[in-house]
């Protein structure tokens, strides 16, 4: 049975496991500000907070109803639309009327719940980062300058005063009637539902399927029975990130958006941020593991990527035995990886890059940033100021996996910055790539993207050294 809070009551269910959260709603609870849009976690049209107690106060995710299994709510707080109003609009429903941000109404309740979520989340309320904050909701009608507006007002009139994610902000927040006030009641409820809580074996067998972020395995989950699926939210032991030994320790659990806020990661890699607010949705961040991108090893994976320019190496155990591989000999064939039906990735690490490493990620989209990439790269590279000491480079949707591009990593060596060298440093990286045309582009088209990627490296690290002109 599970059992977790919807809005303010307690439920408890014996629905089958992979019930999404959605059909429970709509069919089951007669919840219907959650709509069925793309199911597929693209749209954001059935987005709904779920809230985890941390302890003291309770943190809050927009999670895509649609692709996230009954399981995932267990001793949870489930928040719709319904459960945000006071009886009346409240100030983010009235800022997107006053703002012309409705029309059809299909998209306006996920878009409630991400601009709950960005004053519940956000360190300080700027539009920029509001902007960020719905970049999971698709709207097919009203265009997005009212919603954008609406936004903005909400970042004029309001300004926090206490900590993200902390019960200070909930209760500053009830005090605008942004949020109402049973929310403040959460927390303890959440404590009295605990000894009710039946936890599912986390064992891994020859015969598991491995759930994490259930973000591209989600979708599977209906031909599964409920023995054979582990589902490793629960795993706290692999989720987080930290400094070890002079390497940098990132759980396989650790979400994508956790790694982007990461203040380990921010002081390493200065505009990490940036890099990753591109990648994907937030809503599809807030569930997407380190651990299953590399798992899944799409040839675009953008996290494969990134990581395999820094020398990482994975973790794997089969609960006896540990193996510890380089990312780079990971992928073997088309979504084939190195690992065994019975091993689980525990983390994945890498060496802390020293004063003189310079790292750059680059993704192309055919339509806009939160697209899957076409072609992607990233670089370290580390330089005495005069010669080139050591390239990582990598790249995706060149090949069947993600891909290491070692000879040109190899052949900067020793070189000086210089447009000759970068010229060839491109010409080498196409030897070594494979791409296929599909709806990404042709393969010619991937070949030229990943050399101007090649190129756009040097010309954002090392502006001073290049002939831009030229070059392009
Ligand atoms: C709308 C949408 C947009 C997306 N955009 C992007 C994008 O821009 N860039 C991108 O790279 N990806 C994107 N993805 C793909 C996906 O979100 C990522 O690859 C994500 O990191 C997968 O992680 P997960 O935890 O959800 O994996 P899951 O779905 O849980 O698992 C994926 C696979 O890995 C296995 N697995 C997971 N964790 C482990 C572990 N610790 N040990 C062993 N096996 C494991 C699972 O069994 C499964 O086979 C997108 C997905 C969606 C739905």
């Amino acid at each position: 049975m599970y059992v977790f809070i919807l809005n303010n009551r307690v439920i408890r269910t014996d629905m089958p496991f992979d019930t999404t959260m959605l059909d429970f709603l709509r069919s089951r609870q007669h919840i219907t500000s959650v709509k069925a849009g793309c199911r597929t976690g693209s749209c954001g049209s059935c987005l709904i907070l779920v809230g985890e107690s941390d302890g003291e106060s309770v943190c809050y995710r927009p999670l895509n109803s649609c692709i996230l299994p009954l399981e995932e709510a267990n001793g949870k707080h489930v928040l719709t639309v319904e459960g945000l109003n006071n009886n009346r609009l409240n100030p983010i429903q009235q800022a997107m009327a006053e703002q012309g941000a409705v029309q059809c109404g299909y998209c306006t309740p996920g878009i409630v719940i991400s601009l709950t979520c960005f004053l519940l989340r956000s360190p300080f309320f700027d539009e920029s980062l509001a902007e960020i904050a719905l970049d999971g909701n698709l709207c097919r009608c009203t265009g997005y300058h009212g919603i954008k507006r609406a936004a903005a007002l909400l970042c004029q009139n309001f300004s926090p005063s206490s900590e993200p994610d902390s019960m200070e902000r909930i209760k500053w927040l009830t005090e605008k009637e942004i949020l109402p006030s049973y929310l403040l009641q959460i927390p303890r409820q959440l404590q009295e539902i605990q000894p009710e809580l039946q936890r599912r074996p986390n064992q891994i067998s020859q015969n598991s399927v491995i759930i994490a972020g259930g973000t591209v395995h989600g979708k599977k989950s209906e031909d599964l029975s409920s023995e054979q699926v582990v589902f490793l939210s629960e795993r706290k032991d692999l989720s987080g990130i930290r400094i070890e030994h002079n390497r940098c320790q990132i759980g396989a659990v650790t979400a994508v958006e956790e790694i982007r806020n990461s203040a380990v990661m921010n002081r390493f890699f200065p505009k990490i941020s940036e890099y990753y607010a591109k990648i994907a949705t937030t809503p599809i961040r807030y569930r997407a593991t380190i651990g299953g991108n590399i798992v899944n090893a799409s040839p675009i994976g953008d996290l494969c990527v990134f990581f395999l320019a820094l020398d990482t190496s994975v973790v794997l155990s089969n609960g006896q035995n540990q193996r510890i591989i380089p990312l780079k000999d990971f992928f073997k064939a088309y979504k084939k990886v190195d690992k065994q039906d019975n091993e689980l990735v525990e983390r994945i690490a890498f060496p802390l890059p020293g004063h003189n490493a310079f790292f750059n990620f680059e993704r192309i989209c055919k339509h806009n940033d939160a697209d899957i990439p076409s072609v992607n790269s990233a670089i370290q590279i580390k330089t005495d100021n005069r010669r080139i000491l050591d390239v990582r480079i990598s790249a995706g949707g060149v090949a069947p996996v993600p891909l290491y591009l070692a000879e040109t990593g190899n052949y900067f060596i020793g070189k000086e910055i210089n447009n000759a060298v970068i010229r060839k440093a491109g010409e080498i990286a196409l030897s070594e790539i494979s791409p296929v045309s599909d709806i990404r582009g042709s393969a010619d088209y991937k070949r030229l993207l990943l050399r101007q990627l090649i190129y756009a490296h040097f010309v954002t690290l090392f502006p001073e050294s290049i002939d831009t002109e030229t070059l392009l």
